[in-house]
């Protein structure tokens, strides 16, 4: 408690000195020019406002609520446009769920393809990762599990439309992503991401041109993390993951871009692939402790005090240099 009240405190200092920086240092703005800025302190603001509502679990007031404010922040931070996907799915167990996805247009221009960043939104209704039965049930805050993607890509929104963009940006919230079952026999694995099928279904690029690949950002925040090269993403979109990873290394973030291959991750960016959509996820899958996702995944431990501003501002940069002038 006396911890989380300091950090706000931390926050709230230096959100101001990124705002000076960038409004009255003639200096800093000529470095935006080869040096996209990200703030790290504004996009843990971003976080924090999404776990301050709760559990944004599809059906609960903290998700409706949490749909709100992402349309109104993107609108608010100069968007081109944003428009929402509202439809209804029903999930393995038989739930009925109202999904919202949430797209964002920044540097449109006609015929040119964008490059399509996503992040999902939604929070895991249950911490199944927990042992004792009386916690498993319990929704998760899902801080690293949905909000630090979101965060990054908010503040990398807010960029966009202060520097502009070298090519044509989707954000894509998406929703509905951590619904799937705990043990899916499926064999195609479609209890997970029913935002990303639901949206893929609507034939989103019926009258546009497709984006030219996508980045996922899953689980970006965790302590220490470093990002092996995800499988799937290898599988499909080896170019864009060379890309990226290279890119890291330029900026000397190669330790924390691990050039090696990591493990198979069922996300959003499979049914991108699938739809023929180029896409690759960053999400931290080769954790030291356990082998494979951050200690606190899908577990009540998965709060915003467990978040780590260093991998939030790493992952940041990095993601901002693919796009921002
Ligand atoms: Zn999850």
């Amino acid at each position: 408690m006396i911890k989380h009240t300091i950090y706000n405190l931390i926050i709230a200092g230096t959100l101001m000195s990124c705002g000076h920086a960038k409004q009255n240092n003639a200096e800093a703005a000529t470095v935006t020019e080869t040096q996209p800025t990200f703030c790290t302190d504004s996009a843990m603001s971003y976080l924090k406002a999404q776990t301050d509502l709760g559990p944004r679990v599809p059906g609960t007031e903290a998700h409706s609520r949490c749909a709100a404010y992402l349309r109104s922040t993107l609108e608010r931070l100069g968007a081109d446009n944003v428009s929402v996907q509202d439809t209804t799915v029903t999930a393995w167990n038989g739930d009925r769920l109202p999904l919202h996805n949430i797209l964002a247009r920044f540097g449109s221009q006609e015929g040119v393809a964008p490059v399509l960043l996503m992040a999902h939104w939604d929070s895991r209704p249950w911490a199944d990762s927990e042992t004792d039965e009386t916690l498993s049930s319990r929704p998760i805050d899902g801080a690293n599990d949905g909000a630090s993607g979101v965060a990054i890509l908010l503040e990398i929104a807010r960029q966009a439309a202060l520097n502009g963009t070298k090519v044509p940006v989707e954000i894509l919230l998406i929703d509905g992503e951590d619904y799937g079952a705990h043990d899916d026999e499926s064999g195609d694995e479609t209890s997970w991401c029913l935002g990303t099928q639901a949206w893929l279904a609507s034939d989103p690029y019926a009258g546009s041109q497709r984006p030219r690949f996508a980045v996922l950002l899953d689980m970006v925040g965790g302590r220490g993390a470093r990002f092996h090269r995800e499988y799937i993403s290898d599988a499909y979109a080896r170019a864009i993951v060379d890309m990226v990873w290279h890119e890291a290394a330029a900026i000397g973030l190669g330790d924390r871009f691990v050039n090696e291959a990591g493990g198979a991750v069922v996300d959003d960016h499979l049914f991108l692939n699938r739809a023929g959509i180029p896409a690759i996820d960053i999400i931290e899958n080769q954790n030291t402790e356990t082998g494979s996702f951050n200690p606190t995944w899908h577990t009540l431990n998965d709060t915003y005090e467990n978040i780590d501003p260093t991998t939030i501002g790493d992952t940041g940069r990095l993601v901002s240099r693919l796009i921002i002038k």
